[in-house]
């Protein structure tokens, strides 16, 4: 355990930090986690398989799902350990949008928000699935199924000027050697800068905030001893694998 700081009391964790890389993987600097907001049902595929219903059109979509994950889920490295409390725990597959600068709440304007992203990676949203759906069903809040330790496996990040038009590139996720989710990023029903002028309507925006920006069909169990190979495109990928949980 570390020591404390001078003058702190205890010896509280530090902020993750998740490297950045750029397009020939050589590390930048790090970029400190503040807070981790996620979306719900931002690809239709994946909403009609929750039993959700999708929007027709942009005009139909109401308001984005948000959620929030704890700064400490994140994961660097690539091993995972399965969670307790739960046997059902669920892969989704996201984009992850990293923000550099700060917006005060209500003031980001549609066409601003594209400047407050620094870099994108991706991650996955791993969920508790049988928890998140008892409490759905109780019309409880999600917090068990969605935040908890080690629920937040993060690649290294791409500044975005090396990251090119994102709307062009695949998300998929391969479990075991076989593709278990895939699709453009051009199915977000909600887009980044779309996203970020609705979260912005909530909270202030921070640069060390991370947004995940939600995950297509697909979504199945994962055991221990699974691999899994998370890649956005050809500039972001995570390999990892999931482990018991030390008793
Ligand atoms: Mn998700």
């Amino acid at each position: 355990m570390d020591s404390p700081a001078s003058g702190d009391l205890v010896a509280a964790a530090p902020a993750p930090r998740i490297p950045v890389h750029d397009l020939a993987g050589k590390l930048l600097g790090h970029f400190p986690v503040r807070r981790i907001y996620c979306v719900g049902r931002n690809f239709a595929d994946h909403a009609r398989e929750m039993g959700a219903t999708a929007p027709a059109s942009k005009a139909e979509r109401g308001h984005p799902v948000f959620f929030m994950k704890p700064a400490d889920a994140i994961v660097i490295e690539g091993v995972v350990p399965y969670p307790p409390g739960t046997t059902d725990l669920h892969h989704e597959v996201e984009l992850v949008v990293a923000l550099g600068r700060d917006a005060p709440a209500g003031e980001l304007a549609a066409d601003d928000a594209a400047s407050l992203v620094f870099a994108y990676g991706v991650g996955l949203d791993l969920t508790r699935r049988d928890l998140q759906s008892a409490a759905k069903a109780k019309g409880l809040p999600w917090d068990t199924g969605k935040g908890f330790d080690h629920s937040a496996p993060v690649s290294a990040l791409l500044p975005v000027a090396d990251a090119g038009d994102i709307e062009s590139l695949m998300l998929s996720l391969d479990v075991n050697g076989a593709r278990r989710q895939q699709s453009g990023l051009d199915q977000l029903i909600w887009n980044v800068p779309e996203i970020l002028h609705e979260l912005s309507k909530l909270y202030a925006l921070r640069a060390g905030d991370l947004v995940f920006m939600g995950t297509p069909a697909g979504v199945a169990a994962l055991q221990p001893g699974d691999t899994f190979d998370a890649r956005l495109g050809d500039i972001a990928r995570f390999q990892g694998h999931i482990v018991q949980a030390a008793v």
